[in-house]
């Protein structure tokens, strides 16, 4: 597990930004379980408590409600920071805002690993390839966004967090990683984000029409949540040298109306295709091509998007809708 078993391990104090969130909570959950001293810290913008509510009981973890966009004066070993929100809907209800989140949140982290001496590694994303020209996307891709569209607030500031990053290691040698993390799904995704597996399987599960944007044969690559986890704890735990960008995805790519027929077997469904407008600039297609992270990292993923998609719907199946309060008016 994660290269790490408990006789050879040394427990570290680390800090999960965005640690309530979709990923950070199952980052928090592996990590806490691997019996490290975790810090979660979130201001709870697209996440609520109930992600890390069976946490607050553990001796090893603790909760601190903070905005990253505000320095934060903490002494620890590893710093993953995640905070940021990432559904379309959600990055662009405040783009000022996210923007800040990237490049002062990245600034304040950089700058508590300066301090500490501490290993940071930073939650980047395939959207610094934008809508990419070439495919699949390996690393040297430089990419092709719109410093100016709807998207750009988080393409680009995402785009300017790895360069501080990379500032900070070759002016300071801080000890950096970089991972460009493609779509990923599973449970605990908010289920008003408004990002695609979330919306099909609300809809399949209500007998509601999938709202397909475009003609829906755009396409993403779909990572399991615990595949993602895995590779981010072998990028922090990898030698300092391997710095990334890393791509962490899965390279099985599919088109969204082939998505949406995947949930509506597997929801048991009845419902049917509505087909709504492309928002702009959303890429047409995407898929990582992950060769340095097997070679550096001995990383791919395991579990089959299907099977994943499975266990993301039966998730979906059991929640209570009425606790989920949508974050923004944009979904
Ligand atoms: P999420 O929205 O569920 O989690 C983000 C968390 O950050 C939330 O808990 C939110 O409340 C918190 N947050 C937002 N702004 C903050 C701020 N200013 N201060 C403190 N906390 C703040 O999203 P996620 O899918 O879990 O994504 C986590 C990270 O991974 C993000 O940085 C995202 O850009 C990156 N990422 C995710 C995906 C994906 O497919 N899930 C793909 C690429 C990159
Ligand atoms: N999408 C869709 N129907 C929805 C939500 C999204 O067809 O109800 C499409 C969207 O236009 C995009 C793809 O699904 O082409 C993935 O969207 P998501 O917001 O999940 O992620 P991102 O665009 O950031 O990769």
């Amino acid at each position: 597990m994660a290269g790490e078993g408990f006789s050879t391990m040394k427990i570290r104090r680390i800090v999960v930004t965005g640690g309530a969130g979709f990923l950070g909570s199952h980052l928090c959950d592996r990590l806490v379980e691997q019996g490290h001293d975790v810090i979660c810290i979130d201001n709870f913008f697209t996440s609520q408590k109930i992600n890390v509510a069976r946490l607050l009981s553990r001796p090893n973890f603790e909760l601190i409600r903070h905005d990253v966009t505000h320095p934060l004066w903490l002494e620890v070993d590893e710093i993953y920071n995640l905070a940021c929100p990432a559904a379309p809907g959600h990055y662009q209800y405040n783009p000022i805002k996210t923007m800040k989140t990237s490049v002062m949140g990245a600034i304040n982290v950089l700058g508590m690993a300066k301090r500490c001496n501490a290993k940071v590694l930073q939650a980047s994303t395939s959207e610094v390839y934008g809508d990419p020209t070439v495919h699949p996307q390996p690393e040297t891709y430089r990419g092709n966004v719109s410093p100016i569209g709807p998207r750009a607030c988080y393409d680009e500031g995402k785009r300017a967090a790895e360069t501080l990053f990379s500032d900070y290691h070759r002016k300071n040698h801080v000890k950096i990683r970089i991972a460009r993390i493609f779509n990923t799904f599973g449970p605990r995704m908010h289920p008003f984000d408004g990002r695609v597996v979330s919306n099909f399987a609300r809809q399949a599960l209500a007998g509601e029409d999938l709202t397909i944007f475009g003609d829906g044969r755009q396409t993403r690559s779909f990572c399991y949540v615990d595949d993602l986890i895995e590779g981010l704890i072998r990028l922090m735990n990898a030698p300092d040298t391997v710095t990334g960008p890393v791509n962490l995805g899965n390279p099985k790519e599919s088109s969204m109306l082939e998505l949406a027929q995947t949930i509506i077997d597997l929801a048991g469904s009845k419902s049917k295709l509505v087909f709504r407008p492309l928002p702009a600039d959303d890429p047409t297609q995407r898929q990582p091509d992950i060769t340095l992270a097997k070679a550096t990292l001995g990383w791919e993923p395991k579990v089959d998007p299907r099977e994943g998609l499975a266990r993301t719907v039966e998730w979906f199946r059991n929640i209570d809708l009425r606790h989920y309060r949508p974050p923004t008016p944009n979904f």
